[in-house]
């Protein structure tokens, strides 16, 4: 039985020293899953890591890498087209974008521009959308519904029960990263509990969002430990929690239930 890693950072220089060996550990306990480029900077090394078999990507600019004006945004968003339109092997995503609560009024501005031009191309290129909302929940579910867009994956999942409800009638999907293992996060719990099948994920968000304060770096492998609490939560098994997810991964990301991508877009 194997699971999905709906979110990480595999690219990240903290795994460079055992990337390969980590890599290796991890192919036999998941079915895939997907790094998140966050930086134009950055996409190369998102690419070349990309399998389109087990290794899968996406590319988008983070709230916090948007440049410091409209006309620098402009130039992110055109490199972001560019990369996108060139097709990269494992390419499923457009992502991570969306807001982050620390932003000005200006940056917060600027991040609803990103947000509404990335979710059109998601679009124009049929690709899902991966968003990173700390806050902005309702900003966002708006953007998705008057763009009428649904192939949506909300990353590490941390709004109400109601937003979560307005989402689901959406069509998108919500991912859960290690908060869901605090003692304290029974509201995000009651969430993940009412979750339709197909439109919940688990991520490991490695190697940010380690589970426990001791260890070093998170890595994908903590999506069994998730896996397990969403079975609790759920009433169900760990096949089933494992039959969902893959459905979540098929729904945003276009990917075969066995984590196979389906037939080559064109
Ligand atoms: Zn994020
Ligand atoms: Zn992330």
């Amino acid at each position: 039985m194997r699971f999905f890693d709906a979110h990480c950072h595999l690219d990240h220089p903290a795994f460079d020293a055992d990337r390969a060996a980590l890599l290796a550990r991890l192919r036999p306990r998941l079915s895939g899953l997907v790094i998140a480029g966050y930086d134009p900077a950055h996409f190369d090394r998102v690419v070349s890591l990309c399998d389109g078999q087990f290794v899968f990507g996406a590319l988008g600019l983070h709230p916090h890498h948007l440049g410091d004006s409209r006309a620098a945004l402009d130039a992110r968003l055109a490199a972001l087209d560019r990369a996108l339109a060139s097709r990269p092997r494992g390419l499923v995503a457009v992502g991570e974008c969306g807001f982050d609560r620390n932003a000005s009024p200006a940056a917060r501005q600027l991040a609803s521009a990103a947000l509404a031009a990335q979710i059109g191309l998601a679009k124009a290129h049929r690709l899902g959308l991966v968003l990173h909302l700390v806050g902005g929940v309702d900003e966002a579910t708006k953007l998705l519904k008057t763009n009428d867009f649904s192939r949506a994956m909300v990353h590490r999942y941390s709004g109400s029960l109601a937003q979560a409800e307005r989402l689901f009638a959406l069509g998108a999907v919500l991912s859960f990263g290690a908060e869901v293992l605090r003692p304290e996060a029974e509201r995000l719990r009651a969430v993940l509990r009412v979750a339709p099948r197909g439109q919940y994920a688990l991520e490991s968000d490695a190697p940010f969002n380690v589970p426990r304060r001791e260890a070093g770096p998170s890595d994908p492998g903590v999506v069994l430990e998730l896996a397990q609490a969403a079975a609790t939560v759920r009433g169900s098994t760990l096949a089933t929690v494992a039959r969902e997810t893959r459905e979540s991964a098929r729904r945003v990301f276009g990917l075969c239930e066995d984590g196979d991508p389906e037939a080559p877009r064109v």
